[in-house]
Order: structure tokens, then C-alpha cells, then sequence
């Protein structure tokens, strides 16, 4: 078992103690007071990750009143730690929607310790993929082949466009079950969003083939591999998917350094969460510049109250994209 995957077991086996405990203190304490019924008289709609709380936004539509979707803001980074309010929240809505990855096994805990939760999984929507692909992370090359039985799927498939559409349609037919007599607006909602995500799919395609075969170089974690299978784009980055490590070995970085210089990459791409120090040291070394590429995965509240979308969040990764390559 490599330092990786033992961290990771270490840290899910955290996660699932501390959602057990609160799983039988929320019970305890529910059990004693008499007015918890959690019922309501709308829908409610739960999502555990912004691009899920998105997709369902524009499905049943922004100014809709009588659906509520809530975002559970403490699911979005992999580390799920509710709150007792996200537990009610979850035990009682019409829907709950969530990733369904390996990071997930705090809220699959959570979930078995429940009854007749109607959920959805966005990883049951489009085709998976390995976390690893070959070559794509350089130091770590010998232990792919040795830790090949340990090879997880990647759960990151929002990135890519094309998902974001089967994911919306899935969404769509589900709520049509929930409330069938509106599924005409729901159905239609969602052809004019997918219209607008196969838009901007058009346009990473038509940059990406403009610019012909350069490569995108992560100081960082890859949780992008739908986004860059869409495109059969080739890509070299310091750490696989959302590993918890934050810090590649050197001969990753002297690889990484060797990589910009020789295929003349313009930037040194990172993700919006933890630091970008990778990024920049590989930046600095090479007289480039390091970049942002928002993989929608860590999106705050305030960022949402300000407008986010994952439409946005894409469109502003388009433009970055269009001034590093061109
Ligand atoms: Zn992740």
C-alpha cells in the first residue's frame, strides 16, 4: 500500500467515526424532542457539492419558489462533516444529491443509517474513468504499475461539459418523478441549459484544436480528467486526482520544470484549493507564469451568494485558457 493510499484510509476512517458519533447523538437528541418531525409542505432538493446544487438550480429554475434546493457547503471538499441541521435537512427532503466517489464513504455511512432517502448519485450518470492516466503524473509512474489493484475511479466527472448534460438530464427525469405535473417547465429548463453547456463545449473544443497538441502543466492536483478526455487533451501534473498529499516528490517537479521548457508551455496551472505553491516554484524556475484553473469543486457559499455558477466558474477557465494558449 503506497503513503498515499494509507493517508487516505487514515482520513476516511476519520471521517466515518466522526459521522457515526453525530449519526447517534443526532438520533439521541432527536428522540427526545417531541416537535422534530422534519416534515415540510414544499419539495426540497439537497445537493452535497456546488456543480450537483447548480445543475438542480437550473433544472427546476433560479426564481422557482415552490422547489428549495439546499447546498450543504460542509460536503463540497470531500471532508463531510455535517452539522445536525444538514442531517435533518437530509432525513427529510425529497431528494438528496451527491457525488457518489470514494471520498464520499463519510455521507454513504450517513446515508445507510437512514431510511428512504431518494437518492442520486452524479457518478451513476456518465461513463468513469480511472483517477490515473498513464504517464499523466511523472514521479509517480513506477508506483501506477505496483499499485494497479488499488486503482480508483475517478469521482470528478463534473468537469467535463458533455457530463454536466447527462448529469442535468438525469436530474431532470428525477425530479419529474418527484413533481410530474410540472415536468414540461423542468424538461424544457433543462434542453435550454444544455444547450448553453454544449455552447461553451464548442468553444474549449474549437481553442483547444486551434492551438494544436500543448500540453497542460498542474503545479497541483488533477481532479480534471473528464475535462481533459472531452478534448484527448495531454496534460502532466504534480499529484493524481484529489490526493490528499500536498507536496509531489522533487523528481516530479524537476520533470514538471523539464516539461514546460521543452514543449514551451506558456503557464503552470493550479487548482482553487490549497496553495499554489507548487505552481509558483515551477512558475518562477522556468519564467512563466502560474494560472488558475477552477475545477468547481471548492466554491464557497459567498462565492454563490455572488453569482458563481458553474457556467460562470467555466466560462472565466475558457478565458484563462484562450490568454495562456494563444
Ligand atoms: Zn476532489
Amino acid at each position: 500500500m503506497s503513503v498515499f493510499s494509507l493517508h487516505r484510509r487514515l482520513c476516511r476512517n476519520r471521517a466515518f467515526w466522526f459521522v457515526l458519533l453525530l449519526i447517534l447523538s443526532f438520533f439521541i437528541l432527536s428522540s427526545c424532542s417531541s416537535d422534530d418531525t422534519g416534515d415540510k409542505d414544499g419539495i426540497s432538493i439537497v445537493c452535497a457539492n456546488f456543480a450537483g446544487y447548480d445543475f438542480t438550480k437550473e433544472v427546476v429554475g433560479r426564481d422557482n419558489e415552490n422547489i428549495e434546493v439546499i447546498f450543504l457547503s460542509s460536503g463540497s471538499v470531500h471532508s463531510f462533516e455535517p452539522s445536525f441541521r444538514d442531517i435533518a435537512d437530509i432525513r427529510s427532503c425529497d431528494m438528496f444529491v451527491y457525488v457518489g466517489g470514494e471520498s464520499d464513504a463519510a455521507i454513504d455511512t450517513l446515508l445507510s443509517s437512514m431510511e428512504g432517502v431518494n437518492v442520486f448519485r452524479m457518478t451513476e450518470c456518465v461513463e468513469l474513468l480511472l483517477e490515473h492516466a498513464e504517464h499523466s503524473v511523472p514521479g509517480e509512474e513506477h508506483d501506477h504499475a505496483h499499485d494497479n489493484d488499488e486503482e480508483e475511479y475517478d469521482e470528478h466527472v463534473w468537469t467535463s461539459l458533455f457530463n454536466a448534460v447527462l448529469i442535468s438530464k438525469a436530474i431532470c427525469e428525477r425530479i419529474c418523478l418527484i413533481d410530474p405535473e410540472n415536468a414540461d417547465i423542468y424538461r424544457e429548463n433543462t434542453r435550454v441549459y444544455a444547450d448553453k453547456l454544449m455552447e461553451l463545449d464548442a468553444c474549449f473544443a474549437d481553442l483547444f484544436e486551434s492551438v494544436g497538441d500543448k500540453p497542460l502543466v498542474f503545479g497541483d492536483r488533477f481532479p480534471l480528467r473528464y475535462f481533459a478526455d472531452r478534448y484527448s487533451l495531454e496534460y502532466y501534473a504534480a499529484m493524481s486526482g484529489c490526493s490528499h498529499s500536498s507536496e509531489p516528490s522533487v523528481k516530479t517537479v524537476v520533470q514538471l520544470i523539464d516539461t514546460v521548457r521543452k514543449e514551451d508551455v506558456k503557464a503552470v496551472f493550479y487548482i482553487e484549493s490549497g496553495t499554489h505553491d507548487v505552481a509558483e516554484r515551477i512558475a518562477a524556475n522556468t519564467g512563466t507564469t502560474a494560472a488558475l484553473f477552477n475545477s468547481c469543486h471548492k466554491i464557497s457559499d459567498r462565492q454563490i451568494e455572488d453569482g458563481a455558477t458553474y457556467l460562470s466558474v467555466m466560462y472565466e477557465n475558457l478565458e484563462t485558457l484562450r490568454n495562456v494558449l494563444t
